[in-house]
Formats: C-alpha cells, structure tokens, sequence
C-alpha cells in the first residue's frame, strides 16, 4: 500500500492527518485514518469534503475518489489472484 497518495480529486490538496472533518453525531477525526467511517458511531461517508480552512476547495469528492494509486493496487490484486489457482483437494 505504500504507493498510494491521498489527495483531493479536484484541487490535489493533501490531508495532513488532523482531524478536519466532523460527523453527524459530533466526533472529529480524520476520515483516511478509517476509510470514511466514523470511529465513533459508525456511519460511513461516501463523500469527503475537501478543507477548504487548510488550503483545500472545499469541493465534495467520493472518498474511494481520494486514494491515488488505488487502481494500480487493485489490478495488482486481481493478476496475483488469477496466477493463483486453488484446487480442491480431492483433485491432489
Ligand atoms: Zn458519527
Ligand atoms: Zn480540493
């Protein structure tokens, strides 16, 4: 996972790991910290605002829409698993 950047999709701001964002039920955290779930009650949020007060554009963006690199990591995945053939046993 080490090759994937977060930033927002729309002005290429950076989250800093501060807690910007606040939930519904009050709790403040920083939602790449949990993949957009809230650590208090649970709620996941399919979008994520970009903080404009930290130099952000305060646009609304998917969150998945976040992650750069995201793809790359998910095709990886997907060729690992297909050279990856489990067998039953009985056919051994
Ligand atoms: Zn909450
Ligand atoms: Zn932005």
């Amino acid at each position: 996972m080490d090759n994937i950047h977060i930033r927002c999709p729309k002005c290429q701001w950076e989250p800093d790991g501060q807690p910007y964002w606040q939930c519904t039920c009050g709790t403040m955290w920083d939602t790449f910290s949990t993949g957009a779930r809230c650590p208090h009650c649970g709620k996941v949020w399919e979008k994520t605002q970009c903080v404009i007060h930290a130099g952000g554009c305060n646009k609304w963006s998917p969150h998945l829409d976040w992650y750069e690199g995201l793809d790359d990591v998910v095709e990886k995945l997907k060729e690992e698993i297909k050279e990856s053939w489990l067998v039953p046993a009985f056919e051994r």
